[in-house]
């Protein structure tokens, strides 16, 4: 018999591996219960939770094949590999319902890397040209992961450090992941990569290396895989916005989503041939996000998620206005609708990324050049909407109590009665819901959101250079020829010399 689809509790147990996190310089010994990460844990539980649920296990999930790779099992969407545009669009709404239990942010849900190397995955032909045994590794890693449901996160890019040199001259030889030694069994791999968003709650870690390699870097133009806790792999955690949360009523989203973003160190870490995918071949690193859909597929992922998520900020807007009276002005509505129309754009360009999908190897794609075209447009989009939630907002999102605490204090708990006032909700309400909007647009919580809206896709200058490579140019260019085709000079010469 099949196994039942994956829960939440079933992904807890799987946390407790004794992985290597550290925080504030002490390693974390169970992510489930650390105060840093407990909470965010425990949404991607209730994640899994609601896939397996009998009334939501045919919206979230697919039967696998059963035969050498599947057990029948069934599994989340997010691993299906749609082969017409209706299974494009019910794999979809999957993801937008899974994206609603977390507003949208939890930016590296199980989705995104699933739906990376689902899309690698349709351009396996590519592995088998760098490698039969690289190509089966690759293969062998997607069933794997599949049948079991994983949760990933990965590191596809190189710690920051000095812009001007390439990777390979950055001073220390290792500062990058790369191959320090290798042997019949695997390649050892030492040092860096940025910036495992998830990492502490995810299963695996995919590592590649999506900017460009030149050649000579050979040693960091690897691809491969391992557990969060194969030896010597060690977990940098950013600070924890959860842990800084007095409560869930001061700080809603930062108390239960704060996925986490960390430097993944590569101590020295063994990965066996059997999870090397990319070895020493600075094209194929490329190759693997660009010359198959992997790269198309994550971010149609990420622009579903986003969808949800400017949905969330456009809600927050409205209630700002109703919370404060100024919702009648006519400069607000008309505000307000404009951010209704930008919220629509989002979704309208995921919507268009999948009428315009095609066939790509038997699989059913979405456009390219749409996916491209939405990521340069929200990544200005996202900081200009939280902008402008902070101009409808005033000083409303700063004159708040302290804390919860401060309601226990008989005094205070009066005064904030009779200065928290709305036209349509009590103080209570109107504190709660106006420290909501503060953690969506100006805690830190959110200042990092801003941050991985204009960064998780990559620089601006590399998301407009990927729209300039796809972007229909020849069409463009024809409708520009076929005015200038319909007169010339000598025409009109030849015109004035009949009538002189
Ligand atoms: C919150 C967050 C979460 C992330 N999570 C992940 C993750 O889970 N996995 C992962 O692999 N990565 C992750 N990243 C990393 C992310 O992909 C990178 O930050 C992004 O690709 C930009 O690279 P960089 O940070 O090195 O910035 P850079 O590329 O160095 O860019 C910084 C700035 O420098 C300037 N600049 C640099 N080079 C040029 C140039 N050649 N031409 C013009 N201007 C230039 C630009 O002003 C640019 O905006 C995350 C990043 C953030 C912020």
């Amino acid at each position: 018999m099949a196994p039942a689809i994956k829960t939440g509790a079933q992904h807890l147990e799987s946390l407790r591996d004794s992985r290597t996190i550290f925080l504030d310089g002490v390693p974390v010994k169970d992510v489930t219960a650390h105060p840093a990460y407990r909470n965010a844990v425990a949404t991607v539980a209730a994640m899994y939770d609601f896939q397996a649920a009998d009334e939501n296990a045919e919206l979230m999930t697919f039967e696998l094949p059963s035969g050498t790779h599947g057990s029948g099992r069934r599994v989340n969407r997010c691993w299906q590999l749609p082969t017409s545009y209706d299974e494009l669009l019910q794999r979809r709404r999957a993801l937008e319902t899974w994206a609603t239990l977390h507003g949208g942010f939890m930016g590296r849900s199980p989705d995104h890397v699933a739906s990376a190397i689902g899309g690698q995955y349709m351009g396996l032909d590519l592995f088998e040209q760098h490698g039969p045994a690289r190509a089966k590794a690759f293969s062998d890693y997607f069933h794997y992961a599949r049948e079991n449901d994983l949760f990933l996160t990965y590191v596809i890019i190189n710690p920051q450090a000095d812009r001007s040199k390439d990777w390979g001259d950055q001073p220390g030889k290792h500062l990058t992941a790369s191959i320090v030694d290798e042997d019949s069994a695997g390649i050892t791999v030492r040092g860096a990569k940025m910036l495992g968003t998830s990492s502490i709650m995810a299963n695996e870690v995919f590592v590649a290396n999506l900017q460009p390699l030149q050649p000579g870097e050979e040693d960091l133009a690897i691809s491969f895989a391992v557990p969060m806790n194969q030896k010597g792999l060690k977990v940098l955690s950013r600070k924890s916005f959860e842990a800084d949360s007095v409560s869930e009523f001061d700080s809603p989203l930062a108390y239960r989503f704060d996925e986490n973003d960390a430097l993944m160190y590569f101590d020295d870490v063994k990965v066996p041939w059997e999870r090397v995918f990319v070895y020493r071949d600075t094209v194929m690193c490329r190759r693997q996000f660009h010359d198959t859909p992997g790269h198309t597929m994550q971010n149609y992922q990420a622009q579903i998620r986003l969808l949800v998520k400017v949905r969330f900020l456009v809600g927050i807007a409205k209630r700002l206005a109703e919370t404060i009276g100024t919702i009648a002005i006519p400069t607000v509505r008309d505000r307000l609708g404009q951010m209704a129309a930008q919220a629509s754009m989002v979704e309208g360009m995921v919507c268009g990324m999948e009428a315009a999908g095609s066939e790509w190897n038997g699989y059913f794609v979405p456009s390219r050049q749409l996916m491209y075209a939405a990521q340069v447009l929200t990544q200005e989009l996202y900081p200009n909407m939280i902008t402008a939630i902070r101009e409808l907002a005033g000083g409303s999102l700063i004159m708040l109590p302290s804390s919860v605490r401060d309601f226990d204090n008989p005094e205070l708990a009066r005064i904030i009665k009779s200065t928290q006032l709305s036209p349509v909700m009590g103080s209570e309400e109107r504190v709660k819901f106006l420290k909501l909007a503060w953690d969506t647009v100006g805690s830190e919580f959110a200042s990092r959101h801003v941050q991985y809206e204009m960064f998780y896709a990559g620089a601006q200058f590399v998301t407009r250079g990927h729209s300039f490579r796809t972007y229909d140019w020849e069409g463009a260019g024809a409708l520009v020829e076929a005015v200038l085709k319909r007169y010339a000079l000598k025409d009109f010469l030849q015109a004035g010399k009949a009538s002189a």
